[in-house]
């Protein structure tokens, strides 16, 4: 697997996506808080609202760990997490970095798909 696509799959796994020629000022605007990541990500990876991944339900509850909120469903009782199956399950970096770091790799990936397509 060559850079690009590692990376196209990192982003595209979690569903984070920045608005195109979103300036790091911007970025930080929107994202500087434990708080606003884990809401994008909610949002990505539930977007219309949580759902069971053993049992399909919507109905849950949160359930308030030492970092990331937990979502316990009503239903059958599974508890998920917003960053399971993703790579910053296991890490103790916070979110903030993550988004950080997902931000920097796309604007390093939209600067070197310039510079590939501009002839030379
Ligand atoms: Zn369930």
């Amino acid at each position: 697997m060559d850079w690009h696509t590692c990376t196209s799959q990192l982003m595209v796994h979690n569903g984070i996506q920045f608005q195109n020629g979103l300036s790091l000022p911007g970025f930080q605007l929107l994202y500087s808080t434990e708080e606003q990541c884990e809401a994008a990500l909610g949002k990505a990876r539930w977007p219309d609202g949580f759902r069971c991944p053993r049992c399909i339900g919507h109905e849950h509850g949160l359930v308030y760990g030492r970092r990331l909120r937990r979502y316990q469903c009503r239903n059958c009782g599974h508890q998920a997490t917003l960053t399971a199956g993703t790579i910053m399950q296991a890490t103790k970096l916070s979110l903030t970095t993550w988004f950080l770091v997902y931000y920097l790799i796309g604007q390093a990936k939209t600067r070197i798909s310039s510079r590939e397509l501009s002839p030379t």
